[in-house]
């Protein structure tokens, strides 16, 4: 694609009329550094979009007219670097493109004032009704499908989120992990004008919030007073430093499982900020619903592309019960169970073919807990109140560090309640026994014949619902996707789109 250089608003409206393309847009106030190169080479890399970066040094934002006339301007560098990772456009209006003085149309917002009064608000009147009102205006006349931020400026980004959901606009946000310097320090385009001093300070900062955090993964504790009296021994004067919710901004609470430590400082005419995430465990997504439904394929597909780990619940119940009836026990004698359960190991292990076999007691039991013996039987032995406790205990045991992904029926409501995502996947009867007819995994499935396997299906749905303990059903804070008509990768992206949602980028890191 010919590398094109748009200085027009009306250019950028007939440019945009004649691509067969959708776009990628990557907003910066130019003087480019390697976080706007991995925010263009990232969005390159995603799709096969038209990647346009912008460059314009909005006013609005500047609440300081010295800041305003002092903030570096590299055009032609930046122009060179853009092309050079990945920008097939590149946008530089000027002010009174983007602000005609004689366009009425052009709207001046305010940013949502519960996300803009914390922080960086407090000291910055006006400024992220500025970045609202630019990007807006940016949003409406490039008409990108993704828009990528960088979570360096993370407040901004959640008021760029919210101005989205507020606004109605047909635009994904895709956000980069903030990216560091050698020395530890957050990338930024001010860091030139620092003196050796002030980057020695500023290197302690970043470097006290990295110790925070380390320090939050063993205790799961933090102490401000500690870190405000570290820097106040280095004479770093501090604008703010909160531990926070990192989506309301509201005091972080003790359930939060992933919590933001922020903080903003000053060094001589320089005001900089950084933030680091603090993790009780890594993330995990619950993903619940009926049988037939697609969570196991859409599971484990979710589980290689985000490198998590894929815990199938539904199986350690299906081995459970085969281990039952191979041993011929009277499962509904409370001393049987007890003894067996005593005894017990589930293992998941990796085969050649990248899945996973399933042990119990050292017996390999992968294609034989899939067959309609057993799933005639599994429903009726998992609402045995022991047997349920024991399974949770074990599973909340394999998730005891996160980082991993678990299909089931009761993971959202009882076994990891906290998760940081959780989805209700569901479809209609019809369309789910017709997955299970055609289900390579279910051999037994497909010698019955389609209206056998309905009522089959309907009587598992009807004992997995109405059981006493853990019934089936939707956690209040779960999202539903009814999959009818849906291509399995249609659903994988719509769950990692929501997950991208939720989790900042840099706690999904392994
Ligand atoms: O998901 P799958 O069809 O393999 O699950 C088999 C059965 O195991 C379900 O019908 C349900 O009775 C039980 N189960 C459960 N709780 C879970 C997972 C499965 O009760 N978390």
């Amino acid at each position: 694609m010919k590398k094109v250089i748009i200085r027009k608003t009306e250019e950028i409206e007939n440019w945009r009329r004649n691509i067969n393309s959708d776009i990628n847009f990557i907003p910066t106030m130019g003087n480019l550094h390697n976080g706007h190169i991995k925010l263009i080479s990232t969005a390159k890399k995603d799709n096969t979009n038209v990647n346009l970066v912008s460059i314009f040094v909005n006013p609005l934002q500047f609440d300081d007219k010295s800041d305003l006339e002092n903030y570096p301007k590299t055009i032609e560098n930046d122009i060179k670097i853009s092309f050079a990772n990945g920008a097939d456009v590149i946008f530089i209006p000027s002010t009174e493109d983007i602000y005609p003085t004689n366009n009425k149309s052009i709207k001046f917002l305010k940013a949502s004032i519960e996300l803009s009064s914390a922080l960086c608000g407090l000291n910055r009147s006006g400024h992220f009704d500025g970045v609202c009102t630019v990007v807006f205006r940016l949003l409406n006349l490039i008409k990108p499908k993704n828009l990528y931020l960088g979570e360096k400026d993370w407040q901004q980004l959640l008021i760029l989120k919210n101005l989205v959901l507020t606004k109605k606009l047909n635009v994904a946000i895709r956000s980069i992990p903030t990216q560091r310097d050698f020395d530890g320090i957050p990338l930024s385009s001010r860091n030139v004008h620092l003196s050796k001093n002030e980057r020695k300070l500023i290197k302690f900062f970043s470097n006290e919030l990295l110790i925070a955090k380390k320090n939050f993964q063993q205790d799961k504790k933090i102490s401000l007073k500690e870190i405000i009296k570290n820097l106040s021994a280095e004479k770093i004067s501090i604008e703010y430093l909160e531990h926070l919710h990192p989506h309301t901004l509201q005091q972080a609470r003790s359930e939060d499982n992933i919590s933001i430590l922020a903080g903003a400082i000053r060094c001589g005419e320089t005001r900089l900020i950084d933030h680091v995430f603090l993790m009780k465990r890594k993330p995990i997504i619950a993903i619940d619903g009926p049988a037939g439904s697609g969570k196991s394929t859409v599971t484990k597909l979710i589980a290689k592309k985000l490198k998590l780990l894929y815990l199938d619940t539904g199986a350690m119940y299906r081995a459970l019960s085969w281990l039952l009836i191979k041993e011929n026990i009277d499962y509904k004698k409370e001393k049987n169970l007890q003894k067996i359960l005593k005894n017990i190991s589930i293992v998941f292990k990796s085969n050649e073919n990248s899945n996973q076999d399933v042990f119990i007691n050292n017996y390999c039991v992968t294609e034989e807990i899939r067959s309609q013996e057993i799933s005639s039987i599994v429903s009726k032995i998992s609402s045995i109140k022991e047997l349920r406790k024991f399974l949770v205990e074990e599973q909340r045991r394999i998730g005891e560090s996160g980082g991993l992904v678990a299909e089931g029926r009761d993971i959202g409501t009882t076994v990891f309640p906290d998760a940081e995502l959780k989805i209700f996947l569901t479809a209609s009867i019809d369309e789910r026994a017709k997955r299970r007819k055609s289900d390579k995994q279910s051999k037994d499935s497909q010698e019955i014949d389609l209206h056998t396997l309905k009522e089959l299906i309907k009587k598992r749905d009807f004992e997995d619902s109405n059981r006493e303990i853990s019934p089936l059903i939707k956690a209040n804070d779960a999202i539903e996707i009814i999959t009818d008509g849906y291509s399995i990768h249609d659903v994988v992206d719509k769950i990692i789109d929501l997950y991208n949602d939720k989790v900042p980028k840099e706690t999904q890191i392994q």
